[in-house]
């Protein structure tokens, strides 16, 4: 396992977790996601393993449908860090573009069909 730490792009929203090593990505095509258009980590993070700072009150929580997914995004610059999944209700993944030393633009990808659901 290694240690990541990850920001929004103002930094009101600091975050370290474990994981295992990122060498791909993982995509979804859902309502919410192809909108957003992040590449996410294919493992989910237990909220008892990530460490999440927030300043000024930034973290802002949305949504929708059975209201079980949490996206959570800054309301200072907008960025979507994290999200608690609908498939592992409480679980986080993560936006690989806010984690420190990875270039998320260079990873392969798998896209998960979240239309379908
Ligand atoms: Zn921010």
């Amino acid at each position: 396992m290694k240690e990541y730490k990850g920001s929004c792009h103002c930094g009101s929203i600091i975050f370290t977790f474990q994981g295992p090593d990122i060498d791909s990505g993982l995509r979804c095509n859902c309502s919410i996601c192809r909108r957003k258009g992040a590449t996410m980590t294919k493992f989910t993070v237990a909220p008892t393993e990530i460490s999440i700072d927030v300043k000024n009150d930034a973290l802002a929580t949305y949504e929708f449908g059975s209201r079980v997914a949490k996206h959570h995004f800054c309301s200072k610059c907008g960025i979507y860090p994290f999200h608690q999944t609908l498939r592992k209700p409480g679980h986080y993944r993560i936006n690989i573009g806010c984690l420190e030393g990875i270039d998320s633009s260079n990873l392969p990808f798998e896209v998960f069909d979240g239309a379908s659901i």
